[in-house]
């Protein structure tokens, strides 16, 4: 039995459609009304560039800027924490650490090194943060490639890799070097935790609808201007005419309050003697990866845990590394250059996704 009366069918149906037109006027508004835009901020950090669109009201400049400089500061705070390049930064501060007694960590770069060794263990070692020596041997540290022959004693490297030789001491909180001379990179990472760390801060100021991008990692939260959820691309990998290399849209799809997070070979290589070597190296051989995968693109709630597995997949390859995304239920897309049994041909490049992935594609025909 109801506690009041309900209301006559009539009087439900007027202030159904009161509600109704009330959506749609807001809507409309919403759309319509120049007070609505969409601000766009953008810059230079990490080593990449970055974006961060806010769909809102009118702000006057005053906010504008102080928006502008929040964005900037929480960039240059991951910046001066956590990359290689910068001798000052935190993380060359451990690695110039040759002792094997904890060393203190901000909670940021050691949040950083959770998730790093979370992933390294689901993923055997593929993501391995301890890689260091070897990124920098192969050129792709902040020394640069000399001559692109890689360690003549890759052997000599391996000794001082493995994510197990690091021990993380929560309450320190602090990490510590199971021998002396264990470096670490958190290249692979750090741009993700950039990206919740400036979406944490476009929240603290009050905004719920914005798209944060930082070298090609995202994180979308609410809507764009129309009411519906941020649309987002995944790229080609690689798209040559006329013996240029430009970037072409793969695939459009919604992101519905999620990161998205891709590691890849087209973005960031070198090439010797018409041969490419990707940045991201396999801790097992010692080598730049090399296999047929030309992106792989995660989704998940978090862009740091994005990041992460994105890495470790793109170590891993189509094969293990999609069967490691089915084993750990993620939200992963992959594109590859040669045929896959059982996946789609999309102008001649070879994709596959799980799952959880394919509930991005709903309502979309792309
Ligand atoms: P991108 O920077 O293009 O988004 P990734 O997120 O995959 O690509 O990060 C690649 C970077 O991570 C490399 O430039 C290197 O500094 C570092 N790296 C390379 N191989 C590994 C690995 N196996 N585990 C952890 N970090 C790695
Ligand atoms: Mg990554």
């Amino acid at each position: 039995m109801p506690l009041v009366n309900p209301l006559p069918l009539s009087v439900r149906l007027f202030l159904g459609c009161v509600l109704l037109l009330c959506v749609a006027l807001t809507a409309y508004r919403y759309g319509r009304d120049p007070e609505y835009s969409v601000i766009e901020f953008q810059g230079n950090s990490m080593g990449t560039t970055w974006s961060v669109k806010i769909a809102t009201g009118a702000l006057p400049k005053s906010e504008q800027e102080k928006i502008s400089k929040t964005l900037k500061y929480s960039l240059s705070k991951v910046d001066s924490l956590m990359s290689t390049w910068r001798e000052d930064s935190e993380l060359s501060k451990f690695n110039r650490y040759n002792g094997v007694i904890p060393f203190a960590l901000s909670s940021e770069t050691f949040a950083v090194f959770e998730v790093a060794q979370s992933v390294a263990r689901s993923s055997k070692g593929a993501l391995d943060i301890t890689v260091a020596p070897l990124v920098e041997e192969w050129g792709f540290g902040p020394g640069g490639a000399q001559e692109f022959s890689g360690p003549s004693n890759i052997k000599g490297f391996q000794s001082r890799i493995g994510f197990e030789k690091l021990k993380l001491f929560p309450n320190g909180p602090a990490v510590s070097k199971s021998i002396p001379g264990v470096k670490c990179d958190l290249s692979a990472i750090a741009k993700g935790f950039a990206v919740d760390e400036v979406a944490r801060g476009l929240r603290d100021l009050g905004f719920e609808n914005f798209l944060v991008e930082i070298g090609g990692e995202l994180k979308a939260s609410g809507t764009h201007l129309n009411g519906q959820v941020w649309r987002v691309a995944i790229e080609a990998p690689i798209f040559e005419e006329d013996g240029f290399t430009r970037r072409k849209v793969h695939r459009v799809l919604d992101l519905n309050n999620r990161a998205m997070a891709t590691s890849g070979d087209y973005r960031n290589y070198v090439e010797r003697e018409g041969e490419r070597y990707s940045h991201t190296i396999d801790p097992m051989t010692g080598r730049p990866v090399k296999h047929s995968l030309a992106s792989v693109t995660v989704i998940h709630e978090m862009a740091v845990w994005a990041d992460a597995w994105a890495t470790a997949l793109n170590v891993l390859g189509p094969d293990a590394g999609y069967n490691l995304a089915r084993k750990e239920k993620l939200s992963a897309y992959f594109i590859s250059r040669r045929p896959i049994s059982g996946s789609e041909t999309d102008n001649g490049i070879e994709v596959r996704f799980t799952p959880e992935f394919a509930i991005q594609f709903q309502g979309h025909r792309n």
